[in-house]
């Protein structure tokens, strides 16, 4: 089965309805963009790890070079490129941060660099410089209020052409408030990790917790559905919820346009989306639980 799905690996994944979903790789490596088969662009660019071998910040350039490199392991295909995400388990050598009692519900993502913005000032500018030879989107992460969008936007200030500006979904009060941050975006990409994590109140790093933060839990589907009616934008998923091929349908029915996945899984979700017509996907968004979800997909 793996292999059949390999050999067709780069057709689209268009579905027995006529839906051509685009599926594309999650990178924290060069690496995990040359590997990837049938990726149809980057839909997240974790730079915290991509810079995570670097014991002090790269310049503008050495971020320029590196972004340069995913993209040409992609064939120029689009690259999205998420901003600093750091805090809660991601630590950086070259940003230390202060001891915090709840770390994942402290200065996270964006949040860090509101006191100090240079590092964000650097990588906007290096995003800035790559988007004038390649296609290229940025995001934000951890976006929780209007003011926050606002002052990011301005912060990357002037917009060269094509490139693309989105932010993560990935608190529930910006899931339920979409098409109030949405406004002046090209897209927003819901990371499922963290919008799992907060809205079930069950750290994702806590294997005691694990069954909890459970992505597929009719709560997350339930503020994924409103992300997708009330964005007006384009709507990805680049948590890994994209990377189940059963899952990744169930997305794609709620009508998520676009999902990022790990590489070694693309062949797979484009498979399943290919033998799949989406209006028959069951609604799942009054079952009881996780478990009622998984059954009434597999049927
Ligand atoms: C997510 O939260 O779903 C996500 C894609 O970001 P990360 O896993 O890097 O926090
Ligand atoms: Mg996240």
């Amino acid at each position: 089965e793996r292999e059949q799905a390999a050999a067709q690996a780069d057709q689209p994944a268009t579905t027995l309805d006529g839906r051509t979903i685009d599926v594309l790789v999650n990178v924290g490596a060069v690496r995990d963009a040359a590997d990837a088969r049938g990726a149809d662009g980057s839909g997240l660019v974790r730079t915290e790890v991509l810079f995570g071998d670097r014991r002090t910040a790269p310049t503008v350039a050495e971020q320029v070079e590196r972004f340069r490199a995913v993209a040409d392991a992609l064939r120029g295909k689009p690259i999205t490129i998420r901003t600093w995400d750091i805090g809660g388990d991601k630590p950086l050598p070259f940003l230390p941060q202060d001891h915090e009692a709840n770390p994942f519900l402290g200065e996270r993502g964006l949040r860090v660099f509101r006191r100090r913005p240079q590092l964000l000032r650097d990588q906007l500018e290096a995003i800035r410089q790559i988007a004038a030879e390649t296609p290229v989107h940025v995001m934000f992460p951890m976006v929780t209020t209007a003011d926050e969008v606002e002052w990011a936007l301005d912060e990357l200030g002037s917009r060269p052409d094509g490139l693309e500006v989105g932010i993560m979904v990935e608190v529930p009060a910006a899931a339920l408030r979409v098409e109030t941050l949405a406004v002046g975006l090209d897209f927003v990409s819901i990371g499922t990790n963290d919008l799992t994590q907060y809205t079930t109140a069950a750290d994702r790093t806590n294997s005691a917790v694990a069954a909890l933060a459970d992505g597929l839990d009719p709560a997350v589907l339930r503020l994924i559905d409103r992300v997708v009616r009330k964005a007006g934008v384009r709507v990805a998923v680049c948590g890994d919820l994209a990377s189940d091929p059963q899952s990744a349908v169930l997305l794609a029915a709620l009508g998520v346009q676009e999902l990022s996945a790990v590489g070694p899984q693309i062949p797979l979700v484009k498979a399943l989306l290919r033998q799949t017509d989406l209006t028959k996907v069951p609604d799942v968004l009054n079952a009881r639980d996780a478990a009622e979800v998984r059954q009434l997909v597999r049927r």
